[in-house]
Parts: structure tokens; C-alpha cells; sequence
């Protein structure tokens, strides 16, 4: 954790459109009233390819030192750097806040503000299963307790700070002994928090009160894949998958965050790399959400502020519709940071 006055943080800089995604934040990072001090990993296809182990084993180990990362993208050739860095730092939940930014079009007029907390592990997605024989093909799905209680706390202790409910959902009826367990543990979370509201929603329920009336949740937690799917859905109904940031967090032996490691939506834009047009919205809020983490609340919101009001200003960059280059849409934004009153 940081001193007082100085933020620590491993910038893990990837490929494509990260150099200018940094340059976008670390603008942003001096007109704030602290330090902000960069501490680089270089995480770029080049040094992947040349030294892949000392490339891991540094990130890792920056991530470690730090406790907090951002991460800008990074192509995936053979490995999956994300893969990689959720395995070795044990990334058990990712939380991923999704709201309507006034000012982006969107086919869905009602008003999104979720924070959908998902199990970073298990669920279908660890094992690719098997045929058997031409007609039949099986795969395992995983329900773990420890990340499912990792989860749960967070949303409840989030939904706290936040002062509404946790929606769990699944599809505990069918799948009775994962996501049963996955329920039963949430139950069992949820005790302990007798001031926050707790429901359970079948999760094809869930996809379609969702879409009828959003106003309605707020913090979603769910196993893997339905978080995942749950995730892209939302992003389509505030009409933008890649302006989101989500953070990845590992918990110590007591359930606090160990390592957390927040990161923009969205892919390297190779066809628009280096042209200083790329839109550094979720990486900024990305690092809005790194300030909350490291108990910079007001610092983190007045960023999260200042991205929210330009957009919705329309001094936006190509992507949105507007002619800014990603140097002028970000001191816009620095224009805009003021504490609110
Ligand atoms: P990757 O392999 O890294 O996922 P990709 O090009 O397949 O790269 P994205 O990076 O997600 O996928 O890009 C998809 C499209 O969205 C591209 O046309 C890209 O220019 C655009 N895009 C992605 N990120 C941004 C951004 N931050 N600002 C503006 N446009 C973006």
C-alpha cells in the first residue's frame, strides 16, 4: 500500500496502442495532487519473444512488490499474458463496473450502473473437454469455494460501501452441485453482512429483467462464465465494449485483496497504433479505479468525473465520433479535474 503522499504502481506496458495509453495516464497522473510513481515492466511481443520466463518472472514479481498494476494490452501470440499473470499472481475475482456514459449512442435507453463481480476461475473455462467417440464430447465444470467466498465477500463489502444489494446468480436449479455450491457459499457470505440486501436470480432471469430494467442492480456477483457473458451483454446495452475498465484481484489468507491489477477493455488496435487517435477513456479509468484501490477514493472518483463529463461534453476522440487526437481529448479531461464539492 502506499505512503501518503506517493501512489506505487507496476505499469505493465503491452503492445500496439499502450505506449499512447500511458503516455494518455501518466498526463493525467501529474495534474493530480499526489505522486504518482511509475514502477515500468516491459510486457511488449519483443521482450516476450526474446526472454518469455524473465519477462513473467518480472512482471510477476513487480506486481508483487507493488501490490497494484495496470496493465495496457498486449497481444496474444502463443501464450496469453493475461492467462499467464492470472495464474501466477492467483487472480481469483474480477470486478468489472459497467455504466451508460452519457454522450455514446446507445440502442438501449434505460440506465446501467453495475458492478458485475465475477469468480476469475473455474466454471467451464479450465477444461476443453473431450470427444468420445464421433457423436458425444464431455467437458468438467469447477466450482471452487475459496474463490466463490473470495467473491462474495467482495461484492458484499462493495455493496456496502455502495449502500445497496448483491444479486448472486446461476443456475442453481440445474446445475445443483457446482452452482448449488456456488449459492449455498454466497448464503453463507451474505450472514455476515445482515445490512446488505441479498437475492438470488436464476441467471437466464437475470439477462432478461436486466434488460427490461437495469435501474434495478447494481452489484452482480456470479461464477466465471455467466460473469462473463453477463460482462459483454451490459457493455452492448451501454453501447460500448471497449470503454470499460475491470480489475483483477487476489486475496490473502483472511479474504483482503493481496495483488490487484486494473486494466482497460479492449484490444492493441494495431491499424491505429502510433497515430495518436486512439482513445485512452478505459485506460483512465482503469487508473480512476487503481486510485479507490490504493485509498485514494476522492482522487479515483474525480478522475472517473472528468473522463465521464468530456465524453458526455462530445470532446471525443474518432471512435465516439469526435475529432480529438488522444493528446487533446486527455487534457480535456485534465481540465475537468476538480474535487467534487
Ligand atoms: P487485439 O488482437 O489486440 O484484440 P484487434 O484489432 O483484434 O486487436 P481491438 O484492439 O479490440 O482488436 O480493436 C478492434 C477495433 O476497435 C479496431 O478497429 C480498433 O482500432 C478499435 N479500437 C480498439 N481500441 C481502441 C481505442 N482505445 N481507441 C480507439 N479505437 C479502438
Amino acid at each position: 500500500m502506499p505512503d501518503r503522499e506517493t501512489v506505487h504502481l507496476a505499469e505493465l506496458h503491452g503492445d500496439g496502442i499502450s505506449p499512447e495509453l500511458s503516455a494518455s495516464v501518466h498526463e493525467v497522473a501529474n495534474a493530480l495532487p499526489i505522486a504518482v510513481q511509475f514502477h515500468p515492466v516491459d510486457l511488449t511481443l519483443e521482450a516476450r519473444r526474446k526472454s518469455p520466463t524473465a519477462c513473467y518472472d518480472t512482471a510477476v514479481a513487480a506486481i508483487r512488490d507493488r501490490r497494484i498494476a495496470l496493465k495496457y494490452p498486449t497481444v496474444t501470440e502463443r501464450e496469453s499474458p493475461n492467462k499467464i499473470l492470472r495464474d501466477r499472481c492467483r487472480f481469483s475475482v474480477i470486478h468489472r463496473p459497467v455504466a451508460s456514459l452519457p454522450g455514446v449512442k446507445t440502442r438501449h435507453d434505460g440506465k446501467v450502473d453495475l458492478h458485475i463481480i465475477r469468480i476469475a476461475v473455474g466454471g467451464t473455462y479450465e477444461d476443453a473437454g473431450r470427444r468420445i467417440g464421433d457423436d458425444v464430447a464431455v467437458s468438467i465444470r469447477v466450482i471452487e469455494r475459496r474463490p466463490s467466498r473470495e467473491a462474495a465477500l467482495y461484492a458484499f463489502e462493495l455493496a456496502r460501501r455502495l449502500g445497496c444489494g448483491v444479486v448472486s446468480s446461476s443456475k442453481h436449479t440445474i446445475q445443483r452441485a457446482t452452482d448449488g455450491l456456488f449459492e449455498e457459499i454466497v448464503l453463507d457470505v451474505a450472514r455476515a453482512f445482515p445490512g446488505v440486501a441479498h437475492q438470488v436470480e436464476l441467471f437466464d432471469a437475470l439477462l432478461y429483467k436486466l434488460l427490461l430494467k437495469p435501474e434495478a442492480y447494481r452489484v452482480i456477483v456470479t461464477p466465471n462464465e455467466y460473469g462473463d457473458f453477463l460482462s459483454d451483454m451490459a457493455c452492448g446495452m451501454v453501447g460500448s465494449i471497449g470503454l470499460g475498465a475491470s480489475a483483477s484481484y487476489s486475496f490473502d489468507e483472511q479474504g483482503r485483496v493481496d495483488l490487484a491489477m486494473f486494466d482497460p477493455a479492449g484490444g492493441t488496435a494495431p491499424d491505429i497504433a502510433g497515430k495518436g487517435v486512439c482513445n485512452p477513456s478505459a485506460s483512465l479509468l482503469a487508473f480512476a479505479m487503481l486510485l479507490t484501490h490504493a485509498g485514494c477514493r476522492g482522487l479515483g472518483q474525480m478522475v472517473d468525473d472528468a473522463v465521464r463529463q468530456t465524453i458526455a461534453a462530445g470532446e471525443t476522440t474518432r471512435d465516439l465520433g469526435g475529432t480529438k487526437s488522444t493528446k487533446d481529448f486527455t487534457a480535456a479531461v485534465c481540465r475537468r479535474l476538480t474535487p467534487r464539492s
